[in-house]
């Protein structure tokens, strides 16, 4: 047996290969982002980007009752987008065997909300694996192949952002070949008309009893006595947390989390005196055992956060707390905590050069309204730039901008969102604005690239997952497709044209997009251009350049002491700096 270092993502991909899958697709979205780019790598493994979850979702529910094994990964909001064809597949069940990895974001490292996507795994009725670590990830993993078919059942194995990006030694197994089954037409089982969905509901009931006595007997759940004053319920990372802290207390230390194994907590309740439940986010694990009507100390008891993400010092303070007697020492990290105050701040911001920063700064001078979306110009926000009054959820700005239009007019609100996005979730806002007789300004921001999540390919930029050659879908003619009589594409870089495009398109009383194409400053081999200086004879310190929140520009001392200085380094040569300066103080620097 060979063992390697793994992330949580790399484990994944590694468990569903050797579990024989044979197709895997996703969106990518951090911090699920990596396992289908690893799984990729692996020989007999179709893998590919889809154009949202639930494409995905669907796609690999097809291939799993076409006989193979198949997998779908995404973030915590992407099960949101997923949810339709989620709850469905409880009903059809699988044929080769489906696992879906789902990545929640304590913490929201990079995501807009924090929800426990265990709720899922409950309302759907679908089996829920927890993995704490990547060698028990690359093992749920494999095993909910195994289980997925036994119980007809697509199974969730449910990871964090913790898990997902923390490394750990993996014993690497090998492949074991799944041959595919091929699809069996079985309308009952496949056609949900209301007359079959009503008998497959009765098995989804049935199918939850047998899982939950698997559940209890689940090699994945265990109890570790020890010191039996206290007893503490845990699962995923909080779990290995709480052991680092308090390693002679006992555990009932929970893998398989949906059927929550009842009749095991009632054993491991009989053997302590004190149950303590401790879980990230919401106490799901908690009101269930409270149900049982079994007194437990749990989040609120602890002083334990609803919010945000554990470490192992949240929990010796809640521990240390409550029972000092169990807790070791306060745990010591061995990297030294940086003194933050003596740290300049360095909030994220757009790269130098992001043509997203000159469509914002087009549009704040327009004074309109920005509906911004979910992607690297959401940071657009921020100060100094400011350029974006809202960001909901993936492709909501389309939709958000139209609603308000209808209640406050044409020409004071534009949506904006980026290329991989607006296939995402974005083009049925605008299909529905045409067909509602909207007037919307639509601006695509198109970097030709998924960007904030590391540069995957999309539909648009040509490229498959693998870097093959595809067809590259043209933003501008499918507007014209849907009937956006008035679409255009500009290199947002041509200043003048941007900015005379969107005033026409504000006046207009028809829908309109705008495609604003300029590739990511990051996409390898582009041609760097030429840096920018700042002539400090000219210079009146306006202000004006730094307003734009480019990092390459920088302001040295305050108020009259202050100057500006551009960094060639970093510069880009984008010249937008250059056109906001009414001194002629920006130059190519010579
Ligand atoms: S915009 Fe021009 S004049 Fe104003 S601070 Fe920048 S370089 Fe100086
Ligand atoms: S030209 Fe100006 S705005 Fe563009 S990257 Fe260089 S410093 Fe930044």
């Amino acid at each position: 047996m060979t063992r390697t270092f793994m992330s949580g993502n790399e484990a994944a991909a590694r468990g569903a290969y050797e579990a024989g899958v044979v197709f895997g697709a996703a969106y990518p979205g951090t911090p699920s982002t990596e396992v289908l780019e690893n799984l990729a790598k692996y020989e007999g493994v179709k893998a590919q980007w889809a154009v949202n979850e639930k494409v995905a979702l669907e796609e690999a529910i097809g291939a799993a009752i076409g006989g193979g094994r198949a997998l779908a990964a995404m973030k915590h909001v992407g099960m949101n987008v997923a949810a339709d064809p989620l709850f469905t597949s409880s009903y059809i069940g699988v044929k080769g065997g489906l696992v879906i990895i789902n990545a929640d974001d304590p913490g929201m490292h990079s995501s807009q909300n924090e929800q426990d996507n265990r709720h899922y795994a409950r309302a759907a009725k679908l089996p829920m694996l927890e993995p704490s670590d990547s060698q028990e990830t690359k093992e749920f993993v494999r095993l909910a192949f195994d289980l997925s078919e036994r119980f007809d059942t697509p199974v969730i194995v449910r990871m964090t952002t913790r898990v997902s990006h923390s490394k750990g030694i993996v014993d690497i197994g090998d492949r074991v070949e799944k041959p595919v089954g091929g699809f069996v037409r079985d309308i009952p089982k496949y056609v949900m008309l209301p007359g079959y969905a009503r008998g497959r509901h009765v098995i989804v009931e049935e199918r939850m009893k047998s899982l939950f006595a698997l559940s209890n007997k689940s090699q994945w759940n265990q109890i570790r006595c020890n010191n039996r004053s206290i007893g503490i319920i845990s699962s995923g990372v909080a779990y290995l947390y709480t052991l680092e802290v308090a390693p002679e207390a006992s555990y009932l230390k929970l893998g398989f989390i949906n059927p929550l194994p009842l009749d095991l907590v009632r054993q491991f309740v009989g053997e302590v005196e004190t149950v303590v439940v401790i879980e990230e986010l919401d106490p799901i694990i908690e009101e269930q055992v409270r149900a049982l009507g079994i007194q437990v100390i749990g989040k609120q008891d602890l002083g334990l956060p609803l919010c945000g993400e554990f470490s192992p010092e949240t929990i010796w303070h809640a521990l240390q707390a409550k029972f000092p007697q169990i807790v070791r020492d306060k745990p010591k990290t061995d990297v030294p905590t940086p003194k933050y105050e003596d740290l300049p701040p360095r909030p994220p911001v757009m790269c130098p050069g992001c043509s997203h920063r000159v469509v914002l700064h087009a549009l704040k001078k327009q004074k309109v309204t920005i509906m911004g979306d979910i992607g690297c110009y959401t940071l657009g926000a921020q100060p100094p730039l400011g350029a974006m009054d809202s960001c909901l959820c993936m492709g909501a700005s389309v939709g958000m901008a139209f609603g308000i239009e209808k209640v406050s007019g044409k020409g004071k609100t534009v949506a904006a969102l980026g290329d991989s996005t607006f296939i995402h979730g974005g083009i049925t806002g605008l299909i529905d604005i045409v067909y509602n007789k909207g007037a919307t300004l639509v601006i695509i921001l198109d970097n030709c690239t998924t960007a904030m999540t590391g540069r995957q390919e999309h539909p648009a930029t040509g490229r498959t997952l693998q870097g093959d050659a595809t067809h590259a879908l043209n933003f501008e003619a499918l507007a014209r497709a849907v009937g956006v009589r008035d679409a255009h594409t500009v290199n947002p870089t041509d200043f003048d044209l941007l900015e005379e495009t969107i005033k026409r398109c504000l006046e207009t009383d028809e829908p309109s997009v705008i495609v604003a194409k300029r590739p990511c400053v990051l996409i390898p081999g582009q041609e760097k251009l030429p840096a920018y200086s700042m002539n400090q004879e000219k210079c009146n310190q306006c202000g004006a350049c730094i307003r734009l929140g480019c990092p390459a520009i920088i302001q040295l001392g305050q108020n009259k002491e202050k100057s500006f200085f551009i960094d060639a380094f970093f510069c880009q040569g984008c010249g937008l700096c250059e056109h906001v300066c009414k001194f002629d103080a920006i130059e190519v620097k010579s």
